[in-house]
């Protein structure tokens, strides 16, 4: 499915666009809805809020009050961060269920701060509003009753309409009336429509109104096939080089979380106290709250499919030494016939465990469940070291064939990525990428020690590197320097 973010300042037109976009038949999914939602009682942010801010936050009725919270992290920069940090991540996940739901060609994902808060990257394509300031301020005081200066500070908080514009791939002009922003509506709607196949992959093309500024500007763009096989090793970087990734789709994202996961696990039942055990359910707990999901083995068996499709037509040609090519193709089968020999969920097993399922339930409490939640938790805590660790790893085994097909797509995936030098112009760097190949991850590799960090965003179309460095513990800035760094454009 082809996903539109639609962003723009205060009072540009974003609802009115989404209303018509929804007559037309198109699903919306609506950021500031759901961070609506999340805030009302019961809801997950609620707890975090009212712990992080306290009571004075509630109204009478018990609800949060959304305008005292606003004002407030308009006037103090950390309530702003500590806000963020709790509520992003959550309209984040609810956006991605949501979009796993939907069936249609395409979908609009309304994201005001879409640029601010970095989330370019849950979209193929970047839809901007674009409209004067003072048109923006009379509409929104006319709208709200507020004041001209109330509005300037949101405007000032937010990313400037130029910024918005430099990364859009398309626009909507809201200089006119709403009649003409409506028609305009329409007319994108075709456009859409025209770019999304029947299977509901994207396309490229352009009738006019796509506005794409972002060209490659260092290396030449990756020509129609995927480098599979360039690298017969994974590329491992010296220990002097830090590399830093960024999946380009939610698949990638979700099985790189998995495998931290895993890693995290395995550094955990190296150790031996109470306090090692403890971190080693949670992320058991961690893990099992990703493979419930039901889309995650019919995912993974898609790509294994779809690797092996790759490699049956690499096999076909006259390559000189088709060893490594029988090998990947040999753990492909291995690792697909293992994941489909799994009967139901991925973990289905563990639903018998009384025990893990316990723990599981209370993992919504603040700080994971501890023995006066469960008693018998206590009890384990207490075995010696050897049978904590045979348990864990026992209750690993359910996921051991889906571990190994994850860490096979991983590693292809990481192993298809060409390494080429790139520079930036004054910290920034921009990539566009070819539509017809899969692209998948991105990783960019500096020197341990650099004074400076990469930013990645972006999606299937194209990406943005940024290179910040730290300003204490508030907002990293971007450094004016034009530096060389490594970078991988991962494509199976
Ligand atoms: P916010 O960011 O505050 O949620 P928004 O981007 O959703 O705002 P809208 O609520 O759609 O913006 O529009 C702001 C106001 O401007 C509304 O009252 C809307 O009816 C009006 N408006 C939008 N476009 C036009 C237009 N072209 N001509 C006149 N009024 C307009």
């Amino acid at each position: 499915m082809l996903k539109i973010g639609l962003t723009g300042g205060i009072g540009s037109g974003k609802t009115t666009v989404t209303q018509k976009f929804s007559a037309l038949g198109v699903p919306i999914i609506d950021a500031d809805e759901i961070s609506r939602e999340l805030v009302q009682p019961g809801q997950p942010a609620f707890v975090e809020i009212v712990n992080e801010f306290g009571d004075k936050v509630l109204k009478s009725s018990g609800e949060i009050d959304r305008q005292y919270l606003r004002d407030l992290i308009f006037s103090d920069a950390k309530s702003r961060v500590k806000l963020e940090s709790i509520l992003h991540p959550l309209i984040r996940l609810k956006m991605s269920q949501q979009i796993e739901l939907l069936d249609n060609p395409y979908c609009i994902i309304a994201i005001p701060l879409l640029i601010e808060t970095g989330q370019a990257d849950l979209v193929d394509r970047i839809l901007v509003l674009d409209v004067p300031r003072e048109l923006q301020v009379r509409r929104t005081m006319e709208r709200d009753n507020s004041s001209a200066e109330a509005i300037e500070a949101v405007l000032n908080s937010q990313v400037d309409n130029q910024t918005r514009l430099s990364l859009a791939d398309d626009v909507l002009n809201n200089s006119g009336d709403i009649e003409d922003l409506l028609q305009q509506v329409e007319a994108l709607n075709e456009k859409y429509k025209v770019l999304v196949n029947p299977q509901g992959e994207s396309i490229e093309a352009d009738n006019g109104i796509s506005n794409n500024k972002i060209k490659n500007t260092d290396v030449p763009q990756q020509k129609n096939s995927p480098n599979l096989f360039k690298a017969a090793e994974l590329f491992i970087p010296p220990g002097d080089e830090i590399v830093y990734e960024l999946p380009l789709n939610e698949k990638i994202r979700t099985l790189v979380r998995l495998e931290s996961l895993f890693e995290e696990m395995e550094h955990h039942l190296k150790g031996d106290t109470y306090w090692d055990s403890r971190s080693a359910i949670n992320t058991f707990v961690a893990l099992m709250n990703i493979f419930s999901r039901p889309e995650i083995k019919t995912d993974m068996l898609k790509e294994l499919d779809r690797i092996n499709a790759i490699v049956g037509k690499y096999t076909l040609k006259d390559m000189p030494d088709d060893s490594y090519i029988k090998q990947v193709q040999e753990e492909v089968n291995v690792a697909a016939k293992n994941l489909r020999s799994i009967d139901g969920q991925l973990g289905q097993g563990l639903k018998q465990n009384e025990f893990i399922m316990s723990i599981r339930q209370r993992d919504s409490i603040p700080g994971g469940a501890l023995e006066m939640d469960v008693p018998a938790y206590g009890h384990w805590l207490n075995k010696n070291i050897e049978s904590r660790c045979q348990d864990i790893r026992i209750w690993l085994s359910h996921y051991s064939q889906p571990q190994q097909a994850l860490n096979l797509i991983l590693k292809l995936m990481r192993n298809s990525g060409v390494v080429c030098e790139a520079s930036t112009k004054a910290g920034l760097y921009q990539h566009s990428l070819d539509t017809g190949i899969a692209n998948q991850l991105v990783r960019v590799i500096v020197p341990k020690g650099a004074f400076y960090f990469p930013e990645i965003s972006g999606g299937r179309q194209r990406f943005t590197v940024r290179f910040l460095k730290p300003n204490g513990f508030d907002r990293p800035v971007q450094i004016e320097q034009d530096i060389l760094f490594k970078l991988f454009c991962c494509a199976l």
